[in-house]
């Protein structure tokens, strides 16, 4: 992999301007720079033809200090520690910005659910459990689903990890079935989180929602809801979405309902009649509003920058657009709200989750929402707050930036509180 496009390498970079931007000490810097654990382990599963298959995961704990880490498990074939180091990173950003009580951690496991059978992924979602059941629990470590990973996977993680430590402790895992300890309305969260974001960025940027053109790359968790909800809830037209397979545009705009049965029916939503076919990468350079990444890291790349079309980018998937991306849109003028402001609304919602299990008293879904519009809004306007501070002292910042000054500031303060540095 190119240097440029190594993830881990790209979050050091972030972190680096970010303490250059804010004079951060140097001690806390190069404490920041890397994860305080990272864990590997081999679990080996009994196959469907009996044989047994050795699969590598990870679990990386990036920082504790302003509480346990927190952070979800993706199932994914080109997993890399190296990815899973920056996600870590970037879920301390994540919880710091959002002013919850968390730090950051991630975990992974290199395979491909495409071609397991349900009885396969159980056996190694219980047994990647038992390989990190010391790392993890509710004052320690806590993952959640991520990229490939479902709430029936945490309900099978949640039940290993309590056979082992032989009692109740629905708060070691989030994202649960509602049945299970999970909370009312986690599930489209970070979505509903993405779009009052964007309804924040559109009053700032003085455009109308309704009837806004937007692109979606990506029809997993994020990017599914967050075309139910643009359209639905803020009369915006999905011109264009996407999933693994490549994706489908009609400037009139798609069919919601129309495009889940091509989904369900076809495994593809590259199969829905009357739009045109275009590629994953075609996608991110349509004429269209607003973009919304919803997929995977390095999609915006200096490759393409030049070309986006958008004038919002938002950044539903965690690191979508690389650092000399970052740039260009920047000078194009082109508003992009970072991944760990944007798709934050997933581990906002998993921290009220924890909450509501470790008191055993559970929310309505109303109560759920409108505590996440005021902490996702909150964070919005302490960024444009922040690009503010810095341009009156003659430095323009981009909102990542400006992100990433508070929530390292906040880290460090925690750290230096704590006596590390
Ligand atoms: N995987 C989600 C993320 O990247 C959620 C993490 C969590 O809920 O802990 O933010």
């Amino acid at each position: 992999m190119a240097e440029e496009l190594d993830p881990f390498k790209i979050s050091q970079k972030q972190l680096d301007t970010a303490a250059e931007l804010m004079k951060l000490d140097k001690a806390a810097h190069q404490i920041l720079r890397e994860p305080q654990r990272t864990v590997v382990v081999n679990v080996p599963v009994k196959m469907r033809d009996g044989r047994s298959r050795l699969f590598t995961g990870f679990r990386v704990l990036y920082n504790d200090a302003r509480g346990p880490g927190k952070g979800g498990i993706r199932f994914h074939p080109q997993e890399t520690l190296d990815t899973v180091k920056a996600l870590s990173a970037w879920m301390t950003w994540k919880c710091s910005l959002a002013n919850i009580p968390f730090g950051g951690a991630k975990g992974g496991v290199i395979c491909d659910t495409k071609k397991m059978t349900p009885a396969e992924i159980e056996s190694l979602s219980r047994g990647y459990i038992r390989a990190i059941s010391k790392f993890i629990g509710p004052k320690i470590d806590v993952p959640a689903p991520d990229v490939y990973t479902t709430p029936q996977i945490m309900g099978w993680m949640r039940d290993e990890y309590e056979t082992i430590v032989g009692h109740e402790s629905p708060g070691v895992i989030t994202g649960k079935p509602v049945e299970l300890g999970g909370s009312e309305g986690r599930f489209d969260s970070t979505a509903m989180g993405g779009m009052y974001v964007l309804r924040e960025a559109a009053k700032l940027q003085k455009m109308k929602l309704k009837g806004a053109k937007v692109a979606i790359q990506g029809f997993g968790n994020a990017g599914k809801f967050a075309f139910e909800i643009a359209t639905k809830l803020a009369g915006a037209k999905v011109v264009a979405i996407s999933d693994s397979q490549g994706g489908v545009y009609d400037p009139k705009g798609l069919d919601y309902e129309k495009l889940n049965e091509v989904k369900e029916k076809t495994g593809s939503v590259q199969n829905y009649k009357g739009a045109s076919r275009v590629s994953n990468d075609d996608l991110l350079e349509l004429d269209c509003d607003v973009l919304i990444p919803a997929a995977i890291e390095n999609q915006i790349t200096k490759e393409n920058a030049d070309r986006i079309k958008a004038g919002m980018v938002l950044e539903l998937a965690n690191g979508p657009v690389t650092p000399e991306a970052d740039k260009i849109l920047f000078e194009r003028k082109i508003l992009d709200m970072p991944d760990f402001l944007v798709n934050s609304g997933g581990v906002i919602v998993s921290y009220f989750e924890w909450v509501q299990d470790m008191e055993g008293f559970y929310w309505t879904e109303d109560d759920v929402y409108s505590k996440l519009d005021k902490i996702i809004t909150r964070s919005f306007n302490d960024i444009i707050a922040m690009q503010q501070t810095y341009r009156k002292g003659g430095r323009m910042i981009t909102p990542r930036e400006a992100a990433y000054v508070i929530a390292v500031d906040r880290v460090a303060k925690a750290m230096k509180a704590r006596g590390w540095y």
